[in-house]
């Protein structure tokens, strides 16, 4: 999953970054409110943390010009503490959950995956599709209710693919989401990853999890279950 973290303290900006990259994210980052402007137009996210105090640009004017361009992925703000007014606001610019300052890696970071959760349908944080179960918090996978390992990578491909479980994810598109800019981009090195996630997740190939659609990308095609 990759995120835009658009924040002025540099040390908060640094710190959020590790902790996401830690926690599985691509991060993006931006110190104003102009360059996460531009990051936020151009860059294939799917969710993005934006102060409302912001140089440049204000963190609202940031959230309404990107609504107003049709970006639709989650955003959290950051406000600050006690002031109910920054919350509203934020939220009535097309922001769609917010934490006060100081707070806590783990909200913010249980807030995020409960956006993205929520942006591809699904109610809990534990994704079940046929016998494939794959829980978010903990980031472990099972197959009739015996454990997968995966690597980072293998897991966050099938994260990316269950959450949105039933759309056609392009090549390029898991690509943009796995690697930040300055990663060399391979699509080759996806079909490796996919291929490796076939055969530990199906290795007597009868349960085709994930379809492969020419020249158009993947598919994870077992149905969903209601969580
Ligand atoms: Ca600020």
């Amino acid at each position: 999953m990759r995120i835009l973290v658009v924040e002025d303290e540099s040390a908060l900006r640094e710190s959020l970054k590790t902790q996401l990259v830690a926690a599985g994210f691509t991060v993006d980052v931006a110190q104003d409110g102009k360059e996460g402007l531009f990051a936020g137009l151009e860059y294939p996210l799917d969710l993005a943390v934006i102060d409302l105090g912001l140089p440049q640009v204000s963190g609202l004017e940031v959230i309404r010009k990107l609504r107003a361009a049709h970006k639709t992925y989650p955003i959290l703000i950051l406000t600050a503490r006690d002031n109910w007014q920054d919350k509203v606001e934020g939220l009535q610019a097309g922001a769609d959950d917010y934490v006060a300052k100081p707070f806590q890696f783990e909200e913010v970071l249980a807030r995020l995956q409960a956006l993205l959760r929520r942006a591809g349908g699904w109610a809990t944080p534990q994704l079940q599709c046929g016998p494939v179960t794959l829980d978010t918090r903990a980031q472990t996978v099972s197959v009739d209710g015996a454990p997968v390992e995966l690597t980072t990578f293998e897991y966050r491909i099938l994260e990316h693919l269950m959450l949105r479980a039933g759309e056609v994810i392009s090549k390029s598109e898991l690509t943009e989401r796995l690697y930040d800019q300055d990663f060399e981009r391979d699509s080759n090195v996806i079909e490796v990853l996919v291929g490796r996630l076939r055969r530990k997740l199906d290795p007597q190939d009868q349960l085709k999890p994930i379809e492969t659609l020419r020249g158009r990308g993947y598919r994870f095609s077992l149905a969903r279950q209601a969580g």
